[in-house]
């Protein structure tokens, strides 16, 4: 296999969704020229916490902590304060989907369904405090949001003390979030 790039160029579309209370006010799309479905299997391996459907297909996971969806010829990526961030963020997430296309002889190809984690297993893990730093009404608020991908992880300030760094790993991870 050489190592030549899957995705060469695509065209960025960035649209604001209408306003809603805590809605990600940015979306950045990219529509592609190449059919990135047999790609998915290796982001899915490599992203645990990715939920990847061959029926499709299409796989969702989390970058920098932005919600993505891959479809075959077009990514979402969530969640931008502006276009700027939105347009350097899609540059840095193809980035990422090259190199994942240009190591896919040493990874094993995952074509497995995933949930994603549940609003109890994420709640068990935040700290519990209900200080509405995130912006919602309880620690249980936000995990339900966490798990429909509605929530960013970094709402949570109290997930970034040291003595949660752990509750914060483990978040990351049920999640698959690419640090
Ligand atoms: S900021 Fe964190 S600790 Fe505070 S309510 Fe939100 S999830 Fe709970």
């Amino acid at each position: 296999m050489g190592a030549a790039e899957l995705i060469s160029s695509y065209r960025l579309e960035v649209s604001s969704p209408p306003c809603e209370p805590g809605a990600e006010r940015y979306n950045a799309f990219a529509h592609l020229d190449v059919d990135i479905s047999a790609l998915m299997p290796y982001v899915n391996a490599v992203w645990p916490g990715a939920t990847y459907d061959k029926a499709g297909p299409h796989l969702q996971g989390r970058f920098r902590g932005h919600a993505v969806t891959l479809h075959p010829r077009m990514i979402a990526l969530g969640g931008f304060a502006d276009r700027a961030e939105a347009e350097a963020l899609m540059q840095e997430l193809i980035a990422e989907l090259n190199r994942i296309w240009q190591e896919r002889e040493s990874i094993q190809p995952d074509y497995r369904k995933r949930e994603r984690p549940s609003a109890v297993a994420l709640y068990r893990l935040l700290p519990g405090a209900n200080c509405k730093e995130c912006g919602e009404e309880t620690c249980f608020i936000f995990a339900s949001k966490l798990s429909i991908g509605a929530a960013e992880l970094g709402r949570c300030g109290r997930l970034r003390q040291p003595e949660h760094a752990w509750r914060l790993e483990k978040l990351r991870a049920l999640l698959g979030e690419v640090p």
